[in-house]
């Protein structure tokens, strides 16, 4: 697969060298030159196929010249071995729960997925590499759960002292192994610099072969695509159109969603469901994109006011304003109609969403409302189990809502981190010290 630069298209790379470097050059975003499209009877066989021959049909027809069949086989048993159910909500509305991973988010499916290719690109290399990740919460978990153990692969976490969740941070530190995780004792900007530092130190670059994994790596879209193939077969039967809402922050996981229909997967149309921070909706209504700082929301995976996914959802619906209507509605909500939702849902079909999931749903509902065609099915997609916002569902709903396993065992884990001062020296000489 040959990648573009969404600033560049004659910037081209390969896979590879598109996962290692996360970002091209020129700061654009990394692309696909062309994305192909699934045989036919892919989609006639799907309601045949298991998640994994699914998530392996996909994996194949997209990366299957640079990694043989074989591999590719291991790395999807290694990454998709959890499901993607739809729950049924009422007659036109579907939740694709996307939750069942070891952090209880959809960002476990690209991390798992991201960890697992780059193991397998790394083999052969007789110097470990090192991942550093800067951390507001939610992406350093995933990144850290997805690297679990991984041979040859380090993980270095940055993370603002005391501004995570309980949770989050025993996400971050008890893990061991492979995974270090460094508390900063300042704010999330000053992690991100202190790793930014890193990768323009020329000296360390020398010593440690490093990289990032960042949320706009291309190889974490490639497993969202195959969730939406996933959502959709278990709602075919009912011959509507099918309409995917989409709780979007970055928009990463939108884009995946778009990637899905150039890929063949017959979708009828997609929401952009925000909470306050509405740039997309807002360039959906007017044609002006404009990124604003983020506002604080219940919702708050989803505070972006600047998505950094936009270029790629420019790219593939065609490049204008006019053709991104066409296929997107975008709906933003603030935390009064998100808390509403989740109580509505609750009381009427004894649903608990989270406040993610509750904005997808809102949008839904709203799409609803606007169309003249009331035969379309809406899968709301669910971004994270309930239990993550534990405090904040309990005071919504005014009840006490059930821990999966994962997080009981989580809370009885052992904390273990390396406290900073917020200043690259101090990262470096740990790094020069700890990185053999
Ligand atoms: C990251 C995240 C989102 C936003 O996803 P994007 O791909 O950034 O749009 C939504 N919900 C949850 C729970 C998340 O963790």
């Amino acid at each position: 697969m040959q990648l573009y630069s969404t600033n560049n298209p004659a910037l081209r790379t390969n896979l590879r060298e598109a996962i290692f470097q996360g970002l091209p050059v020129d700061n654009g975003l990394f692309m696909p030159v062309e994305i192909p499209v699934m045989p036919a009877e892919f989609s006639t066989h799907l309601k045949h196929l298991t998640f994994q021959e699914i998530a392996l049909g996909i994996a194949k027809t997209f990366i299957g010249e640079e990694i043989p069949d074989l591999e590719l086989e291991r790395i999807i048993t290694g990454a998709i071995t959890f499901p993607a159910p739809v729950i049924h909500l009422d007659d036109l509305t579907g939740i694709l729960e996307l939750f069942y991973g070891p952090t209880l988010a959809f960002k476990d499916f690209g991390a798992r997925f991201m960890a697992q290719v780059m193991a397998y690109f790394n083999m052969g290399e007789t110097q470990s590499l090192t991942i550093l990740v800067a951390t507001s919460g939610d992406t350093g978990g995933a990144v850290a759960a997805g690297f679990l153990k991984t041979p040859g692969i380090r993980v270095v976490i940055l993370y603002p002292s005391g501004q995570v969740s309980p949770i989050q941070e025993k996400q971050l530190t008890s893990l061991g192994h492979n995974i270090s995780a460094i508390e900063v004792h300042g704010t999330f900007d000053e992690c991100q610099s202190m790793v930014k530092q890193a990768f323009l130190d020329k000296e360390l670059r020398q010593l440690f072969r490093l990289s990032s994994a960042n949320s706009i790596n291309i190889s974490r879209l490639i497993p969202q695509v195959m969730y939406y193939w996933e959502g959709y077969k278990q709602v075919a039967y009912n011959n509507k159109p099918i309409v995917f809402s989409v709780p979007s922050g970055n928009f990463g996981n939108l884009t995946a969603g778009l990637i899905a229909r150039k890929m063949g997967l017959p979708v009828h149309h997609f929401i952009a469901a925000t909470n306050a921070n509405d740039t997309v909706p807002a360039y959906l209504s007017s044609g002006i994109f404009t990124p604003r700082p983020s506002i604080r929301t219940i919702s708050n995976a989803m505070d972006v006011g600047n998505p950094s996914n936009f270029a790629r959802m420019l790219h593939l619906c065609g490049s204008t304003w006019n053709m991104m209507q066409k296929h997107i509605s975008g709906f933003a909500f603030d935390d009064i109609q998100t808390r509403e939702a989740m109580q509505y849902v609750y009381s009427t079909h004894n649903y608990v969403f989270d406040p993610h999931g509750a904005v997808g749903y809102l949008a839904w509902k709203k799409y609803q409302e606007t169309i003249r065609n009331h035969d379309a099915f809406g899968i709301v997609l669910e971004t994270a189990h309930p239990a993550k916002f534990r405090e904040e569902v309990e005071t919504i709903l005014d009840t006490e809502i059930s821990m999966p396993s994962t997080l009981a065992r989580l809370q009885a884990a052992e904390k273990i981190d390396v406290p900073m001062q917020p200043l690259y020296t101090c990262f470096r000489n740990w790094l020069l010290e700890n990185l053999q």
